[in-house]
């Protein structure tokens, strides 16, 4: 494995997009940007008080969140998800019986949710190995959404597999608009891709004339009018601010690669730094073999993905797992054959010390 890894390293240091100079601003001066959204372009949260959390998923509070009984619209909504397990004949979702959170609806009024496993009241006192697991950002891949059900599934079964000091973040449907009506497309309900609308630093100057160059224009990969602009991409910058995960993996199909976007190992950079971004390339070669040697790629990035946000310019490591396909009879083979490689992922400890994280700001 070794072997295998240094070769693979000494891929990494041929390619240009890993090895580019990153910023070094510091996290709170990134969020600011976000902070400074125009929060005219968001649905009204009215919603938000009567859900199960009393604050918004943005900043960190020291307030405990307490996921409560179901709200009425959240009973709704585990309705609807049940339906389309029925739907794609994947079981009983068992949606009832989770501890959801939800602050923020998607442009049609749909429950943008999450779940939390582990104590999340420790975030304030030690730096904890923190993964967040996204799916569903693109409704039309099916696939993607079962496998996050999966993973919650299996965490709800087996609490103990975290330890104290680690923390399981999924949202398992990112983009409900899109997944559940009649024929799922990958846009949001406005015609957004929302993967290609994080406020990146080269958002204004790119992602429409790039989108027009590039894609021709596809609608599929509509960047927005403006970054920032839609519900569902707030929900994943929020919920990114909030908890300052130690990594990112996000679920979506059919490119059959996994993908990283992160820390570039560089000489240059302090020890410990280039430590941790060796750290981060290693566990994307980890998940790989655990994965029975899912093809590792480069897939180039774009303005306003989460890639390139997250990983490039926030630098928190972050793993774009492609499933093979979108087929939704296929997924308990995808669970067997990559719950081990996200099951890593979640173990593999990636906090960075309060001193290398002050060296990175
Ligand atoms: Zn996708």
């Amino acid at each position: 494995m070794k072997k295998v890894f240094i070769l693979c390293l000494l891929g990494i240091f041929s390619c240009s997009q890993l090895c580019e100079r990153s910023s070094h601003h510091s996290n709170r001066d990134k969020f600011t940007v976000i902070e400074s959204y125009d929060s005219k372009t968001f649905e009204p949260e009215t919603e938000a008080s009567t859900t199960l959390v009393s604050e918004q998923e943005s900043g960190v509070s020291s307030e405990t969140v307490k996921a409560q009984e179901l709200t009425p619209k959240l009973k709704k909504y585990c309705g609807d998800i049940e339906q389309s397990f029925k739907k794609y004949k994947w079981g009983k979702s068992s949606c009832e019986d989770f501890s959801w959170l939800h602050v923020r609806n998607s442009v049609l009024g749909k429950p943008l949710i999450w779940i939390v496993f582990g104590n999340e009241t420790l975030i304030e006192k030690q730096p904890m190995n923190t993964t967040i697991v996204m799916c569903g950002v693109h409704g039309d891949e099916i696939t993607p959404v079962k496998f996050c059900f999966d993973l919650i599934h299996d965490l709800q079964k087996n609490p103990g597999q975290l330890a104290e000091n680690e923390l399981l973040v999924v949202a398992p449907i990112v983009n409900p608009d899109s997944f559940f009506i009649q024929k799922p497309t990958r846009t949001n309900a406005r015609g957004v891709d929302v993967n290609r609308n994080f406020p990146t630093k080269d958002w204004n100057a790119n992602a429409i004339k790039e989108w027009k160059k590039r894609h021709a224009s596809d609608k599929r990969r509509n960047p927005g009018k403006r970054a920032g602009s839609e519900p569902e991409v707030t929900f994943q910058v929020n919920l990114i601010k909030r908890y300052t995960p130690s990594k990112i993996v996000s679920v979506h199909s059919p490119l059959t690669i996994i993908d990283y976007d992160g820390p570039s190992i560089r000489s240059d950079k302090a020890k410990d730094l280039e430590h941790h971004a060796i750290e981060a390339n290693e566990l994307l070669y980890m998940m790989s073999e655990k994965a029975k040697g899912y093809k590792v790629s480069n897939y180039p990035h774009f303005p306003g993905s989460l890639g390139n946000w997250a990983g490039k310019e926030l630098e928190i490591p972050t793993y774009t797992l492609e499933l093979p396909s979108s087929d939704h009879t296929k997924t308990n083979e995808y669970w067997e054959t990559f719950g081990p490689a996200v099951h890593y992922a979640i173990k593999h400890d990636m906090r960075m010390a309060p001193k290398k994280q002050a060296a990175r700001d």
